[in-house]
């Protein structure tokens, strides 16, 4: 949450009135240490006020109003018939009717209540009637009270047509009190909330004011529909969630402007080995591939240097579009380098831009080998000009004489600082990062506000979509009858299990016990298995196997799941799917589907709790990884997606990014725009100041360059 600093709103809780050390105590408990935190404290939810009916039509167990007249009084101390209590518990107790009928109240140890509740007093009461342990009288225990005059059942605006917020508490502070001490705050404070948000900014978009939200929000006007609060789309709330991006955006626009300052290499490339390359190609592109090669390479040949993220879903090609950008390097007479996470993956890459560029008289190198036998540095001359590698190896191992462009496979967890600092390495070379999970626009503008951003999203002709399936315990071996056809047929197939050894888990299927009874159950073919905890080498060399048909059926943990390419391979099997994630489940399935053959992704789930059914509902429904990323936003909610923690963003609590899509676009608009007129922010000293406090310590965003 956003918060505006002011030396008022920084007062001690127990400025407030109905806020003594005892209560301060508890509301530090809720992350609440002054004022200003007690006015953003966001209610969980809102409730229907409760309404006034007679006695007589009084419902069980719902909050309600009634107003009566006090009949009888008596307190009563049940210590003596209950044994073995220490506290005695004292027992005030009120007989009250209206014209329709008789209530009971009564409320625990509160026997100064006596000289306030007496016989003969009207009183209105709110709470929830429960059946009565005694008698056929309804009993309401510790009822909120007030004492009203004569004819006066209006009292202090609580039956007001009118929502209710409800806030998340600590033991020992009730919802009323709550209220009663947000309420007292706003009472005393409300003047000195002052506005960080530019008025033009405001008016634009008709945002109603921070003090108008902050009131709206913890005291609904009756304008304000329950559904309306609880969906968060009244303008008040709206107003809130719109501080909160619009700063984050400001901070990421401020990174984003900080780079493109800088001075990079322009590379400005003849295009003959592009033209060359796509000469030999098999194929031709898609639009999206031109379009975003486009958009690449107008980046690189503009003198700042470049950060951009590439996304694509699975199989969408983007190492030629990769591969494309790299040549425009060379062609300018740099060096480029693609690193990857695994060495699998850029042993793989390695050979697949071999086999692109054919016959072309580039060198690429691949840099892979555990950095235990360290060696020298390794110096890339201009002549050696494409380098595949781990990330760690290339950043750690190899020197450019003249890096043009560094590209990132698969990374997609580079956090906000990890980017800022990647360029730090070589001479400002442009950076492009690829990242195969696809995410919706407006999370990606987020996670990735401080990057130019390309997506292709359009896959190659001729692919014909991955057929999910659904199976239980019941119907499991219908797989095996897959399996077999497919096989037979010369294709090969992928089996994943969520563990590797049955001891990590003993509800869980394991890798190691199926590639065990895999031979037992479908003899007479060749199995192979990898796990996260076999030796590199091992692993590799199995997969290699697999990759050239040596091995029918790869059992396998997760370590798969990204990027490994074997076209051939066309049933992909998850056991206990319920276990896996959306994207993950996702991209599973890309592993197939890769050749021209009908590919199968066949899920086996042992039980299916809520969650996991709208999982596999979202794998049956489409092969559309966006529509995917939109479902997982769905279920898991923003803030896990992601990891946003991890990504070293500040914690985003009003915005909801699917929710309010329109509105961080509405605020990437106006911080690009406001910050281009005033890059520092002088002009709007309080928006700099909440915009640093925000960011914390993660950037300083103003620092003097
Ligand atoms: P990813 O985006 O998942 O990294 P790849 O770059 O590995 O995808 O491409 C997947 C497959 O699609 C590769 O075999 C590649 O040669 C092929 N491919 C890429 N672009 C096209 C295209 N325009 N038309 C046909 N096939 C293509
Ligand atoms: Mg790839």
């Amino acid at each position: 949450m956003t918060k505006t600093i002011d030396y008022d709103l920084c007062s001690p809780l127990q400025f407030v009135k109905g806020v003594g050390p005892a209560r301060a105590a508890l509301l530090k408990r809720l992350n609440i240490h002054n004022v200003q935190d007690l006015l953003y404290y966001q209610p969980l939810r809102y409730e229907k006020k409760p309404t006034q009916c007679n006695i007589r039509d009084l419902k069980l167990d719902h909050t309600q109003i009634v107003c009566g007249k006090v009949v009888s009084v008596q307190v009563v101390n049940p210590s003596r018939q209950r044994q073995g209590r220490r506290k005695p518990l004292n027992i005030f107790e009120a007989q009250i009717t209206d014209h329709t009928g008789w209530l009971r109240a009564v409320w625990f140890n509160q026997p100064y209540l006596k000289e306030s509740i007496k016989p003969g007093t009207r009183i209105m009461l709110t709470g929830q009637p429960k059946k009565a342990f005694i008698g056929l009288i309804p009993q309401m225990t510790n009822p909120a009270f007030e004492i009203i005059q004569e004819d006066d059942t209006i009292s202090s605006g609580l039956n007001d047509e009118g929502s209710l917020p409800v806030y998340s508490l600590t033991e020992g502070l009730d919802q009323r009190r709550l209220r009663t001490i947000i309420r007292n705050a706003l009472d005393s404070y409300a003047p000195y909330i002052v506005d960080p948000i530019p008025k033009h900014i405001l008016q634009a978009h008709q945002l109603p004011s921070l003090k108008e939200s902050l009131l709206a929000i913890h005291l609904p006007p009756s304008e304000s529909s329950l559904e309306d609060l609880n969906e968060a789309i009244t303008p008040y709330q709206r107003r809130i969630a719109f501080d909160e991006v619009f700063i984050l955006q400001i901070g990421l626009c401020i990174l984003k402007g900080r780079s493109a300052s800088e001075k990079g290499i322009s590379m400005k490339g003849s295009g003959e080995l592009r033209k060359a390359l796509l000469n030999n190609l098999p194929f031709s592109l898609t639009r999206a591939q031109e379009r975003v090669i486009k958009e690449i390479i107008s980046d690189m040949e503009s003198e700042s240097p470049m950060s951009r993220l590439l996304q694509g879903d699975v199989g969408c090609g983007k190492t030629i579009v990769a591969l494309i950008c790299m040549l425009n390097a060379l062609e300018s007479g740099h060096q480029a380098a693609l690193m990857a996470p695994t060495e699998l993956l850029a042993e793989q890459h390695y050979q697949g831009i071999k086999k692109l560029l054919g016959n072309m008289d580039i060198k690429v190198s691949l840099y892979t080998g555990s950095k235990r036998d360290k060696k020298p540095l390794r110096i890339l001359k201009k002549e050696s000009m494409i380098a595949v590698g781990t990330h760690a190896l290339i950043q750690e191992d190899v020197a450019f004489e003249s890096l043009g462009l560094s590209i990132i496979d698969e990374q997609h967890r580079f956090g906000v600082m990890q980017r800022a600092s990647l360029r730090k390495k070589g001479n400002n070379p442009d950076v492009l990062i690829m990242s195969a999970t696809p995410i919706p626009r407006t999370l990606a503008m987020t996670l990735y506000g401080d990057l130019d951003y390309s997506v292709i999203d359009e896959l190659p002709p001729g692919r014909t979509p991955v057929q999910t399936r659904l199976f239980t315990e019941g119907n499991k071996r219908e797989i095996y009858g897959i399996l077999q056809r497919e096989i037979s047929k010369g294709r090969q197939a992928y089996i994943v299990y969520p563990v590797i050894e049955e001891s990590e888990n003993a509800d869980l299927k394991s890798a190691i016990l199926g590639a065990q009874r895999l031979p037992e159950i479908m003899p007479g073919l060749s199995v192979g298995l990898v796990h996260g905890r076999m030796k590199q080498e091992d692993r590799e060399r199995v997969m290699r196997d697999f990759k050239e048909g040596r091995i029918h059926i790869l059992v396998a943990t997760t370590v798969i799941e990204v990027g490994v390419d074997v076209p051939n391979a066309t049933v992909m099997v998850i056991i206990n799917a319920e276990r896996f994630g959306l994207a993950q489940l996702h991209q599973l399935r890309g592993r197939v589907g890769r050749g021209n053959y009908e590919s199968y992704c066949l899920l086996l789930c042992y039980n299916q709790p809520e969650d996991a059914r709208k999982r596999m509902y979202a794998m049956l429904k489409t092969n559309d990884g966006f529509k995917i990323a939109e479902e997982d936003l769905k279920i898991r909610g923003y803030g896990d997606l992601m990891g946003t923690r991890q990504s070293g963003m500040p914690e985003l609590k009003t915005v909801n990014l699917l929710r309010d899509g329109l509105l961080v676009d509405l605020a990437r608009r106006e911080a690009e725009s406001l910050l281009k007129e005033d890059p520092t922010l002088q002009r709007y000293p309080l928006l700099k100041k909440t915009a640093q406090q925000f960011w914390g310590s993660r950037i300083d965003l103003f620092k003097t360059a």
